[in-house]
């Protein structure tokens, strides 16, 4: 914590530090960066019904004012952009100019959803008799819940944070027990921007169970906004029914990258490997599977070879680093044991991967993939690429819809026809035409299928926290 040039955050960091506490580790060196005191269990209660408290105040703000506040909130994350990118890259381990990346992504939330707050339309209708006029309101949904994971630690925060209080909302966060340390940052970054203490505020725990099960529970809490694994998004939806929440899911994914005869291969070649290698392949919308045409995959094969052999793989802390190291070992045993599966069942390694110690783990191309093996069903979330040929339009459609999930897929042609079949005929969320990376603040981010509910970013991510409320004023003569 010494690197970061902030004092603020630093004795920010000391304060929260305790001998016992939560250990966060860094997952290129496997040193202990600090020690945190956990939240407590029992303390949860109060932190709710502070909350409840706030919200009410906070909803009664003009639009304008709370708009002004994110808006501050957006100018310190610029600010200590810096700091928070060197956090990232020592408690994820992703290469520092990712983190960078993944600051400004971050940030733009917050400057989208400032912009949003003033935008939170109601409508009149036309009404069908003339004794009455029709009209709905929008108003928050109330106190929100957020569980986060460890892959983008300031974007997934921010994506939920800042839509629940540009609406009106109030929130508490639990980050992932991985990456905690970044999330405590952005939060204190809130409340110095005018953002109340308890409107906005942390859980940090081991206890991921215990806690979602509270947060996912209780009354006073109106709706959980969850990204994560499928098995815990359901574990959530079950308990948030009781109480009848309202839920937004980011869940995983399996993505397919498909690319036909007629595509600019450079180009596919450069897509692919930024949507497949990037935060090595710890991201829900990394591609987890590529189709190739038969008539063009030996063309293909060779030149992403040639790619993928310059990706560096080390301490995202050094300028050249391209590929960070995974996030636990328990990740990189998991990944291996894929791979093993896969052989046993008939794939071939077509790179020369170095074993590597620690969590760091050089690029494996998997060929010989048949469909129907296990490893293309599952969400890898690691730089394990499957390599499967396909000779026809149909088959591939019928091929990269064979999932239970549907969050994000790629396709790359230059066929006009394709491109608006394809676009139609594939059952995820969002596609990318001759594009690898299509995330952005501006366009609806979410799955279909088991991939999700609702959707984040955009206009549509603001109704994630607004409730529609009907006004009938009747007896006009
Ligand atoms: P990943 O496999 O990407 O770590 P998880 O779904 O396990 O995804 O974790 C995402 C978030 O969910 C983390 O904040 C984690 O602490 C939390 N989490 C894990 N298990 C549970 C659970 N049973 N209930 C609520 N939250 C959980």
């Amino acid at each position: 914590m010494q690197l970061l040039r902030s004092e603020k955050l630093k004795s920010l960091f000391e304060s929260l530090s305790s001998p016992e506490g939560i250990a966060v580790i860094n997952p290129a060196t496997e040193e202990e960066l600090l020690r945190l005191k956990p939240s407590l269990l029992m303390e949860l209660d109060e932190q709710i019904e502070q909350c409840r408290i706030a919200q009410q105040d906070w909803s009664k703000l003009a639009a304008k004012e709370r708009s002004l506040i994110l808006k501050s909130w957006f100018q310190l994350l610029v600010e200590h952009a810096d700091d928070i990118a060197t956090i990232i890259t020592l408690e994820q381990g992703k290469p520092l100019a990712e983190s960078r990346g993944e600051v400004a992504y971050g940030a733009s939330f917050v400057e989208w959803f400032a912009e949003e707050a003033k935008r939170a339309y109601g409508e009149v209708i036309p009404a069908p008799s003339m004794d009455r006029r029709l009209s709905t309101i929008k108003q928050p949904v109330g106190v929100c819940a957020a569980i986060t994971p460890w892959n983008f630690p300031i974007a997934m925060i921010t994506r939920k944070a800042a839509p629940a209080l540009a609406a009106g909302c109030g929130m508490i966060v639990k980050p992932s027990e991985l990456t905690p340390l970044t999330a405590i940052a952005v939060v204190d970054l809130a409340h110095q921007a005018g953002i109340p203490k308890a409107l906005l505020s942390l859980v940090i725990s081991e206890q991921a169970a215990e806690f979602g099960q509270l947060l996912s529970t209780d009354p006073r809490i109106k709706k959980i906004s969850f990204t994560g694994s499928t098995r815990v998004g359901k574990i959530l939806l079950k308990q948030a029914s009781d109480s009848v929440k309202a839920v937004s899911m980011e869940l995983g994914g399996n993505a397919p990258f498909i690319v036909f005869d007629d595509a600019d291969i450079e180009s596919a070649i450069n897509g692919l490997i930024a949507s497949k290698f990037r935060n090595a392949g710890q991201t829900c919308v990394c591609t987890n599977r590529l189709y190739v045409h038969e008539s063009i995959k030996d063309e293909f094969v060779a030149v992403l070879l040639d790619k993928v052999s310059a990706l560096q793989v080390g301490n995202g802390r050094e300028p050249t680093i391209t590929l960070g190291p995974v996030i636990t070992m328990a990740a990189k045993h998991r990944l291996e044991a894929n791979i093993d599966q896969a052989v046993q069942e008939g794939a071939v390694i077509i790179n020369q991967p170095q074993k590597l110690p620690g969590r760091f783990m050089e690029p494996v191309l998997l060929d010989n993939i048949e469909q129907g093996m296990a490893i293309v069903q599952q969400e890898l979330f690691g730089p394990v690429l499957p390599i499967i040929t396909f000779e026809n339009d149909e088959q591939v459609l019928a091929m990269a819809n064979d999932t239970e999930y549907g969050l994000a897929c790629y396709f790359y042609t230059d066929s006009l026809k394709r491109i608006i079949k394809f676009s139609e005929c594939l059952d995820y969320g969002m596609v990318g035409v001759n594009e690898g990376i299509i995330s952005t603040e501006v366009a609806p981010f979410g799955g279909i299928k088991e991939s999700g509910i609702g959707r984040e970013g955009a206009k549509q991510g603001m109704d994630e926290y607004l409730e529609t409320k009907y006004v009938c004023l009747g007896g006009i003569n």
